[in-house]
């Protein structure tokens, strides 16, 4: 068993407190009593499954903690693992339930004629009437809307030029039901450098909004029928790529750290992010440097969950390529951490992190907002009414 399973890793805590003056959920209140204690501390020291730290409700898993931790740590798992021990004598509420199965939700709208366009309807009648907010969701904020046609049932009418040169694409639930159009210039821009794009309609959700509602078992069925996949595909030497930064680090390095296993290695190996497997192109010599300039300035919103992933910023480097002059925001984390800011209880904390994300952006000094991140994008949207998105959009434009 791997010492990356995060268990193994509350010991090498130094208490240094590094974690703590990183984290952007101490900084927003004062009830939580921040990772040191909830996480390493907390982790090693309870005595019996009734022996919770309440305040572990705060933590929204941005993984900020672990980049700050000089001891390797893996804070924020050790805090979804201890979420999950809670759930195990406490029931879930329904919204809890209703935020951690999007895919379960989307599937069953999916099998209605016209499901979408009622799902949408009635989201907005909810917003309006206030029934989201008794539910226990956020008011304030507008449902993710979902797109008429799934992607991955564009996807067969899609025209691709078979080579031999393949990549299966791993489109995660946001690009899937409510951004299909990011999966669209994903295949575009991989065509453009040679490669078919597949997709395995047998892949679950990655498992994130499964891990952070506590929801660990289910989570663990989603990573072993994952994983199984990724190494099916990974012995015919095809490659697993994703536009989804939050899906890319749940497969990469989450799986592992939580369920500790050899096979999460292995198939962590065979796993791409996006822009990622384009430097790696690029490394090689072999990406596609025909490119229309673009002229563009973009805003970058570095999510918290590809920073996670020690990659760099492969966008800014493929994108100033395209002529796109990138500057990063610089702002922090946006506060909404997947389904974390989607929670009447959290809202506030949620916009109060963002605050200086939407200030940086409201500043309106470039053509275009981008981010890789779905529930970012989101974010940036409501506080700033300025709609975000994905880098490959902006890349795909070069490929025209
Ligand atoms: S994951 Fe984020 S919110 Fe949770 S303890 Fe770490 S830094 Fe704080
Ligand atoms: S940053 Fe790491 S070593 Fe320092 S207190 Fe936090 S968990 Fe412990």
């Amino acid at each position: 068993m791997s010492d990356t399973k995060a268990i193994f890793t509350g010991d090498r805590c130094l208490s240094c407190t590094s974690c703590m003056a990183n984290c952007p959920v101490m900084a927003a209140i004062k009830d939580y009593r921040g990772p040191k204690l909830v996480g390493p501390a907390h982790g090693r020291m309870h005595f019996s499954q009734e022996d919770i730290e309440t305040s572990l409700e705060f933590c929204s898993n941005c993984k900020s903690c672990d980049r700050a931790c000089p001891s390797g740590v893996a804070v924020s798992t050790l805090n979804m693992l201890r979420r999950a021990d809670y759930y195990k004598t406490h029931p879930h509420t329904q919204v809890e339930d209703m935020i951690a199965h999007g895919e379960r939700m989307a599937n069953l709208i999916r099998k209605i004629p016209f499901g979408a366009t009622f799902s949408n309807v009635g989201m907005s009648f909810g917003k309006a009437l206030g029934i989201f907010n008794k539910l226990g969701l956020a008011g304030e904020r507008n449902m993710p809307a979902y797109a008429t046609t799934a992607f991955k049932d564009k996807f067969n009418h899609i025209k691709q030029t078979a080579t031999g040169k393949k990549i299966v694409m791993f489109t995660g639930c946001f690009v899937n039901d409510n951004e299909p159009q990011v999966g669209e210039a994903f295949i575009k821009v991989m065509n453009a450098n040679g490669y078919e794009v597949l997709i395995d309609k047998g892949f679950n959700c990655c498992g994130s909004p499964l891990v952070v509602t506590g929801y660990l078992d289910e989570a663990r069925q989603h990573a072993d029928n994952n994983v199984a996949r990724i190494l099916d595909w990974k012995k015919k030497g095809i490659p697993v790529v994703t536009p989804c930064t939050s899906c890319s680090l749940m497969l990469k390095e989450e799986y592992h750290e939580l369920f500790g296993e050899d096979k999460f290695h292995e198939a962590a190996q065979n796993v791409y992010d996006a822009f990622e497997f384009l430097e790696i192109l690029q490394e090689r010599g072999e990406f596609n440097e025909n490119l229309k300039p673009l002229n563009q300035k973009c805003l970058y919103h570095v999510p918290c969950h590809l920073k996670s992933q020690a990659i760099g910023l492969p966008a800014v480097d493929i994108l100033e390529e395209a002529g796109v002059k990138v500057q990063t925001a610089d702002a922090g984390c946006c506060g909404i951490s997947g389904n974390y800011g989607f929670r009447k209880d959290k809202y506030e904390i949620s916009m109060k992190i963002g605050a200086k994300l939407f200030e940086r952006v409201k500043q309106k000094d470039f053509d275009k907002v981008i981010s890789d991140c779905g529930t970012c994008r989101m974010q940036i949207h409501h506080g700033t009414d300025i709609k975000p998105c994905h880098p490959i959009e902006i890349l795909a434009l070069a490929y025209a």
